[in-house]
């Protein structure tokens, strides 16, 4: 059994919905999941806010306008009168009950089972077009086996236990449709793996099934060795190892959800990152080894970021200080990504300023605090610790004339990360790529 998954873009048109269609009828069993088709989860979440704020007229409107463009796919997608009202009856049943949310009070709960009609739609309409095509397919509902627990971790057993008895249940069908992104709290309320969580779909059930291969279908030819929105020379990468790509996919390349790569390093399930746009390209694969041996692979880069600088003479020589410099952060539920020290200060840095207030006030109990907005992580990723290799020196050489604010190195033999002005981050992309892969 393989997975293969399908991002919204590659969704985007009726054509696109179809070439899709093509690659799922291609080779053997697999189970296919989809995410929303592309712009519909941002114009949920855009629903949901209006309703929250009771403007309940642009709420009605955007709604309608969404139907009609639904039912435009419809009446492209398909070619006979049965399938085209199958679709718009299809059409007709979620955005009823979309609109059944357009009252008085709207809830956190009810949020959730709004944003969940993305993928409902997006994969029902696959399946009928696949049906009308003359395809066998399957709809497996992800609302019957997908499951958070109470910490809001995947639950493993109860998935694994749940997709097998969905599957069992048609022993004789080749192709399975699901939908990414969604899934059951510990409650059995509908919920999801938050956004661009459809990777993450994916790669938790082709644990779940110890598939064969998981692939992840966009519409670049998989991950490359730079930004290829700032750099122009990037190239496509074969091989990856699971540390290398989670790297990359944390510190910025889009091709990935980050939280995609542990399911299947976990189980030790190659990744495959194919392009819809050109299925012949062999795209990048994910897997245990690594071929870098002294050589630098790639380079990406993460916005968003501030710095924090606690100052305090306290430290010297002292124990149990960086323990309560963390707490400040875990009570917070703040997230840090890097981390230096000197004897009487510690540097950190966040990428969601959601707490950044309470987190500054409690830290004053500690020393002085300087906060740094407006930063960027750039991540080098391939064999940097080689002692023959001076990749090390070379990415600062690199560098030379952009200032970097803190390096984190040697922590893993496959990272170096630098905080920089994010001013200064295409820059310093261009930099890397004329030093490292010229
Ligand atoms: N449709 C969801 C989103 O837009 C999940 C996904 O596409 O991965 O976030
Ligand atoms: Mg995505």
């Amino acid at each position: 059994m393989i997975v293969l998954k399908f991002g919204g873009t590659s969704l985007g048109s009726t054509e696109r919905i179809k070439s899709v269609g093509q690659l799922i009828r291609a080779g053997g069993r697999k189970i296919v999941v989809l995410s929303a088709i592309s712009g519909t989860t941002n114009l949920l979440e855009k629903y949901a806010h209006l309703l929250y704020k009771n403007e309940n007229t642009d709420a009605r409107e955007l709604l309608e306008s969404l139907k009609s463009q639904y039912l435009k796919t419809v009446g492209e997608l398909f070619s006979t009168e049965e399938h085209k009202k199958k679709g718009q009856e299809l059409i007709s049943h979620h955005f009823d009950y979309l609109e059944s949310f357009n009252r008085d009070l709207f809830t956190l709960y009810e949020e959730k089972a709004v944003l969940a009609q993305g993928e409902l739609i997006s994969t029902a309409l696959m399946n009928f077009y696949l049906e009308e095509s003359g395809c066998i397919s399957v709809l497996l509902p992800a609302l019957s086996f997908m499951r958070i627990d109470k910490d809001h971790e995947p639950d493993l057993f109860y998935i694994r236990e749940n997709i097998k008895r969905e599957i069992g249940k048609s022993p004789e069908c080749n192709i399975f449709i699901t939908q990414g992104f969604i899934c059951r709290d510990a409650f059995g309320e509908v919920d999801n793996l938050k956004r661009g969580g459809s990777d993450y779909s994916a790669s938790l059930i082709g644990q779940a099934l110890d598939a064969q291969e998981i692939q992840i279908w966009t519409d670049i030819d998989g991950f490359h060795n730079n930004d290829p929105r700032f750099v122009s020379s990037t190239k496509r990468i074969d091989k990856l190892s699971f540390d290398e790509a989670a790297e990359l996919a944390y510190f910025g390349a889009k091709i990935l959800h980050p939280t995609s790569v542990k399911p299947a390093q976990m189980s030790n399930i190659p990744v495959r990152l194919k392009n819809t746009l050109d299925p012949e390209s062999p795209g990048t694969i994910i897997t245990a080894s690594t071929d870098t041996y002294g050589r630098i692979k790639a380079v990406a880069a993460k916005d968003g970021i501030t710095s924090i600088r606690i100052k305090s003479g306290r430290m010297l020589l002292a124990y149990g200080f960086l323990r309560k410099v963390f707490e400040i952060f875990e009570r917070h539920q703040t997230a840090i990504d890097m981390i230096t020290t000197s004897e009487v200060s510690v540097s950190v840095t966040i990428d969601d300023d959601k707490h950044i207030d309470e987190i500054e006030n409690d830290l004053r109990k500690y020393g002085t605090v300087e906060l740094m907005p407006d930063q960027s992580i750039v991540c080098v990723v391939g064999d940097l610790i080689a002692e023959s290799s001076g990749m090390a020196r070379k990415v600062i050489d690199a560098l030379h004339d952009i200032p970097i604010r803190m390096i984190s190195y040697g922590s893993s033999s496959n990272n170096i990360s630098l905080l920089i002005n994010t001013d200064n981050k295409e820059k310093a992309l261009n930099e890397l790529s004329n030093h490292l892969f010229q």
